[in-house]
């Protein structure tokens, strides 16, 4: 399996949209992998990971047209991963489609906020249960509890085909118990794991931080949720984390684990 990194920012990327700090000035000048869009993904070309509003520029950028995606997977709603608006120009009248080609999976919240918006649309929505695994095609999707917002179920997202597993997780937090229990022993090939906070841990649960998320990997390697090989890279980062994409390489690289960028692959 492949997973493409579209995006690997937090909600107002690298540059941050109005910020003037130092990451967000060093990304300017520098470019390349200190840019940051809002994170997404895309596995096999085929499951698309989430919709930020980057979407477009990243499909630009890679090459890619959104008629290859079979599936749409969110999350949650945060408007960094659920840009409602860009569905819109599937379907007629910008495209001669009158059903999308596609199906979307979402919780519920996802949901409502999709169906608000396009009450008369011939939409295919399947909610998310956590922990609930569905097949679509060959893949076999898990949503997995995260501990983002309460207001909720915030999912990360086990996805297997042909015997590999990748685990995305972003706007993750520190797992609750039964997260990390039902990770546990899964020896999945890849995790994708946010780094929001980057070294300026805040008061706020629902991120992680250089050093909580070293914690955390350490933990499901100790508890064998990661294969002894599986590649750990990073995503969701925050220009307020004062953490360059140098600076990570030098903090993360030490502890197995890979700072992610824009336009990255992992195979597996
Ligand atoms: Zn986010
Ligand atoms: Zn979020």
């Amino acid at each position: 399996m492949t997973i493409r990194l579209l995006g690997t920012g937090a909600a107002d990327g690298i540059p941050g949209f109005y910020t003037a700090n130092p990451v967000s000035r060093f990304a300017l000048e520098v470019g390349g992998k200190e840019i940051r869009t809002r994170a997404a993904a895309l596995i096999d070309g085929s499951l698309k990971i989430d919709l930020p509003p980057d979407t477009l520029a990243q499909m630009h950028r890679d090459r890619l047209n959104a008629r290859d995606w079979s599936a749409i997977l969110f999350t949650h709603s945060h408007e960094d991963h659920l840009a409602v608006s860009e569905l819109q120009y599937a379907l007629y009248p910008f495209t001669e489609l009158e059903e999308l080609p596609c199906t979307i999976y979402g919780n519920a919240v996802v949901l409502r906020t999709i169906r608000e918006r396009y009450p008369d649309w011939p939409l295919e929505l399947v909610e998310f249960q956590s922990f609930q695994p569905v097949a679509r095609g060959d893949f076999r999707i898990t949503p997995v509890e995260a501990n983002h917002v309460p207001e909720e179920h915030c999912h990360n997202l086990i996805v297997e085909r042909e015997g590999k597993a990748i685990l995305y997780a972003t706007d993750t937090g520190v797992w609750s118990s039964s997260s990390f229990a039902f990770l546990s022993g899964r020896r999945v090939d890849a995790l994708v794991i946010e780094c929001t906070e980057g070294f300026m841990p805040t008061d706020y649960a629902g991120h992680l931080d250089v050093e909580t998320c070293i914690q955390v990997v350490q933990r499901l390697r100790k508890e064998g949720a990661l294969a002894p090989d599986a590649r750990v890279v990073t995503t969701h980062h925050a220009s307020q984390g004062g953490a360059r994409h140098c600076d990570l390489e030098t903090a993360l690289t030490k502890f197995g684990i890979e700072p992610g960028y824009d336009g990255m692959e992992v195979v597996i």
